[in-house]
């Protein structure tokens, strides 16, 4: 950790078996990715904590690295300006049938029900919020 990790979310301090240590921070703007040390020293990834944990963590996980911490930083920047207030927990990521972002629409009607649900933004894919 550094004095200047104001922008940093989340870290993870990689060790090698041969003694090498390497630290991959997800930023609070929840998408830059940042390594230091390690086989990518430098390299930076926009691909939020997807990337660190598809992507990077099993690719050095595969090259001898154990993860030795995991941490919390900082609280990650809200970005609640475009969300509706009151909208609840477990909002799916994105669509499971093609993947678009899901919104939050408080009085959806359908011809069975009418109440809160999750609906997809491409294909109208929805799902009953469930308290
Ligand atoms: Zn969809």
């Amino acid at each position: 950790m550094s004095d200047h990790d104001e922008h940093v979310q989340h870290t993870w301090n990689l060790a090698h078996l041969d003694g090498s240590e390497m630290t991959i921070d997800l930023w609070t703007d929840g998408y830059s990715v940042r390594v230091h040390g390690g086989p990518d020293d430098g390299h930076d990834d926009e691909g939020g904590l997807r990337a660190i944990e598809e992507k990077l963590l099993p690719k050095y996980q595969a090259a001898g690295y154990e993860i030795a911490s995991s941490y919390a930083v900082n609280d990650p920047e809200s970005h609640d300006d475009e969300e509706p207030a009151g909208e609840p927990d477990g909002k799916p990521s994105a669509c499971p049938e093609c993947g678009s972002p899901v919104e939050y629409e408080a009085n959806h009607c359908s011809d069975f029900r009418e109440g809160e649900a999750w609906l997809c933004t491409g294909c109208r894919w929805g799902q009953w919020v469930t308290a």
